[in-house]
């Protein structure tokens, strides 16, 4: 096997997990531990940051799909974090919501200023929290929010890790999975194999770029069984998409 297979094998196993990852920035340890058992059981992959610096580094590092940010952090402020996770182009578009003891109207537009997506004040329930986070997931990254994705024929049960088409079940491997979730997420868009690599193998991951061909084409064949239409549109010079239109 060549390195870059290896290297591709072993990041299936560290990102088999389709859970939605939540990172948490505060600094009360029982909120935090309130906020964790809450999400964890709502199914949510949960990770803690103890104040900015931290936020940042574990923003970088793993990108989460949504971020609760502390308005009140020590060293640093909730505010100036949201600015910073803004300005990075890896964070730029994560959603976040801000938490705080401050319910002013003012602090909200600060809030919102800064780039926050929603804003959630203390004290909250956490199921409201979590109804806010599936709402803001919902808004901006419909796939996450839900269970089950579906286009054309094809419905993937993000769950049971299941994938349908026309009835009949399809047998991905992994990294197929992640592949088809990914275009499923973004139906119609081209993606290059470089932003295919990013956003299915990971941006520390060194596979080459026709690697990405190589897990297209089984993809296709799982999916297209014998006589199936092909819905993986190649785009010369461009990519690829998933595309249920002719032409
Ligand atoms: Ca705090």
């Amino acid at each position: 096997m060549s390195v870059a297979g290896t290297m591709a094998s072993r990041r299936d196993s560290q990102t088999s997990s389709m859970k939605p990852s939540v990172l948490i920035v505060e600094d009360e340890t029982a909120l935090v531990e309130l906020l964790r058992y809450n999400l964890e059981q709502s199914g949510f992959k949960v990770v803690v940051a103890g104040d900015g610096e931290e936020a940042l580094a574990a923003a970088q590092e793993d990108v989460p799909d949504i971020i609760l940010l502390d308005w009140m952090l020590p060293l640093m402020s909730g505010i100036e974090v949201c600015r910073q996770l803004r300005r990075q182009t890896s964070t730029a578009n994560v959603p976040i919501i801000m938490l705080t003891a401050r319910g002013e109207e003012g602090d909200r537009i600060r809030g919102l200023d800064a780039g926050a997506d929603d804003y959630v004040s203390k004290p909250f329930s956490p199921t409201e929290l979590v109804a806010r986070i599936r709402a803001v997931l919902r808004r901006i990254r419909p796939a996450l929010a839900d269970e089950a994705l579906s286009y054309a024929d094809i419905v993937m049960d993000l769950v049971a890790h299941r994938v349908i088409r026309a009835g009949k079940p399809v047998h991905l491997g992994p990294t197929e999975f992640r592949l088809l979730r990914h275009f499923m997420e973004h139906p119609g868009r081209v993606f290059s194999r470089e932003q295919l690599l990013d956003s299915v193998w990971g941006k520390d991951v060194y596979v080459e770029a026709r690697t990405v061909d190589v897990h297209i084409r089984r993809l296709r064949m799982a999916l297209n069984g014998e006589s199936q239409a092909d819905l993986i549109r190649t785009v010369r010079a461009a990519g690829y998409a998933l595309d249920s239109t002719p032409g």
